[in-house]
């Protein structure tokens, strides 16, 4: 019997996938891996001040996301693109993440 590395069941391990999960478990990992990943609007919520994060400004970024930081006090983002410039024209952002491990 295989059980779940995650919350110990036996019950409802995935041994299709059988990547140590039960489906519970997978289920939570994929709206966790979602979460983490999707872009976030501005009108939902903001980064904490001065963290840098990938930002979205849909006149300049066709291809590639921008990266940027929110000043909450000014009400404007801080990008370091061409210099150093400023922009209320956000309209995504999301964390940066880097490799885990070493
Ligand atoms: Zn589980």
């Amino acid at each position: 019997m295989n059980t779940c590395t995650e919350c110990g069941s036996e019950d409802d391990y995935n041994f299709s996938l059988n990547i140590g999960l039960c489906n519970a478990c997978i289920g939570k990992k994929i709206e966790r891996l979602e979460e983490e990943n999707r872009w976030i609007p501005v009108g939902e919520r903001l980064p904490e001040e001065g963290v840098f994060c990938h930002i979205f400004i849909p006149a300049f970024n066709k291809c590639c996301p921008q990266r940027g930081w929110y000043k909450p006090k000014k009400r404007h983002w801080s990008t370091t693109t061409r210099g150093r410039e400023t922009t209320r024209q956000v309209t995504h952002w999301k964390p940066i993440t880097l490799p885990e491990g070493d």
